[in-house]
């Protein structure tokens, strides 16, 4: 078995969605990025990156490469964990929390649970998804970004 863990930010800006975990909230403000910008599909993406020890999204879907202009970032779980398997490792779980002041994720988990192990290709119960708001400090409790925390367990084949 092997661990992983990972971590993003994005920051809310006006006139952009708020996709998280695959999810389109509607918000007053989205995450602002490259690709769809969606912060917890990529802590998944770079737990699960670092458990393999394969370096981290930015070295495998650069920003600086047009393909990956609005990318869907649930399609590029689908290649991580097509890469994941290829090199004979499979997901046991992961845990992730969102840390965000608005908008409230509650409402939204079960469907981003399922996002995400659809793409990942597990049952439901392997993921876990978590939302915590930071109580008014910092960035996210000032609604500047939303930050991303994941951790997964990976075993092989
Ligand atoms: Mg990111």
């Amino acid at each position: 078995m092997r661990i992983g863990h990972g971590y993003d930010v994005h920051r809310l800006v006006p006139g952009r969605r708020c996709i998280i975990g695959g999810v389109d909230i509607p918000h007053e403000a989205g995450l602002e990025g490259h690709s769809d910008a969606d912060v917890l599909t990529h802590a998944v993406m770079d737990a699960l990156l670092g458990a393999l020890a394969l370096g981290d999204i930015g070295a495998h879907f650069p920003d600086t490469d047009a393909r990956f202009a609005g990318a869907d970032s649930i399609a590029l779980l689908r290649q991580i964990s097509a890469l994941m398997r290829a090199r004979g490792w499979k997901l046991s779980n992961l845990d992730a929390t969102v840390l965000a002041q608005a908008p409230r994720i509650a409402p939204y988990i079960s469907a981003m649970r399922e996002n995400l192990a659809r793409a990942i290709g597990c049952g439901e119960e392997r993921i876990s998804v978590k939302a915590t708001t930071e109580e008014g400090l910092g960035f996210t409790g000032q609604k500047q970004g939303i930050a991303a925390h994941c951790v997964c367990l990976i075993e092989e084949i």
